[in-house]
C-alpha cells in the first residue's frame, strides 16, 4: 500500500484505495500486533472499535529483550485489554548465532500466556529451507518444553508449509486448535514481510 512502516492503525484505517478494488470488502475490525518493543502500547489498549489488540516479540527484535523489557513485556500480556499474544516465534533468516536467543526468547514469552488468549505465532526458515521444516520442528519442541496446553489456540501466521504439513502429523496433534493464516504460494520469504 505504500504506507511508511510506522503508520499509525487510525491512518491506515483512513487509507482508500486507488483503483477501488473489484470486490468491496468493509472492513469491520482486526488485529493491532504490537510486536517491536520500541512500539509496544500503553495499557489499557484503547483501539477502534472491532479490534482488539496482541502484544508480542518479533523473533527478530529477540536480541531486545533484557530483563526490563521482560517485565514490561509480562505487565502488557497479563493485562485483560490485551487479547492475544503475539507475535512471537523463530525467523531463520537472520544469522544462525541469534537463532538460539530466538528460540529462548520464544520459550520464555510462552511462559506468560495465559489460555483465553490465542497465540499468534511467526514461524521462517532459513532461505534454502522452502517449506520452512526445521523452523517448525523447533517451535514444536518449544511448545512442548513448556507444556503449553494442547487446547491453546494458536494462530499460525503467514504459513508457507504444504497441505501434508498443516492437516497432519506432529504440527497437528501437537496443536490441535491452530489455525493457519495463509500466504500465497510457497514463495521466497520477502524480506519486508513483517
Ligand atoms: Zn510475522
Amino acid at each position: 500500500m505504500g504506507l511508511p512502516s510506522r503508520t499509525s492503525l487510525g491512518d491506515f484505517l483512513r487509507v482508500r484505495l486507488d483503483p477501488v478494488p473489484v470486490d468491496p470488502v468493509k472492513l469491520a475490525g482486526g488485529v493491532a500486533v504490537f510486536c517491536d518493543p520500541k512500539t509496544w502500547p500503553r495499557v489499557p489498549l484503547r483501539l477502534e472499535p472491532g479490534w482488539v489488540g496482541a502484544v508480542g516479540i518479533h523473533p527478530k527484535s529477540a536480541g531486545q529483550f533484557e530483563d526490563a523489557t521482560q517485565h514490561r513485556f509480562h505487565q502488557l500480556v497479563s493485562h485483560p485489554s490485551v487479547s492475544a499474544l503475539g507475535e512471537v516465534g523463530v525467523d531463520f533468516t537472520v544469522e544462525e548465532k541469534l537463532h538460539a536467543r530466538q528460540i529462548s526468547t520464544l520459550r520464555w514469552a510462552l511462559q506468560s500466556c495465559r489460555f483465553d488468549q490465542p497465540v499468534v505465532l511467526h514461524i521462517r526458515g532459513g532461505r534454502l529451507d522452502r517449506v520452512h521444516a526445521r523452523a517448525h520442528r523447533e517451535v514444536l519442541e518449544v511448545l512442548k518444553s513448556v507444556a503449553v496446553n494442547p487446547l491453546q489456540l494458536i494462530h499460525l501466521h503467514c504459513f508457507q508449509g504444504g497441505l501434508l504439513r498443516c492437516g497432519s502429523g506432529r504440527t497437528r496433534t501437537a496443536t490441535p486448535t491452530s489455525g493457519l493464516g495463509w500466504v500465497s504460494g510457497p514463495s521466497t520469504p520477502s524480506r519486508r514481510r513483517p
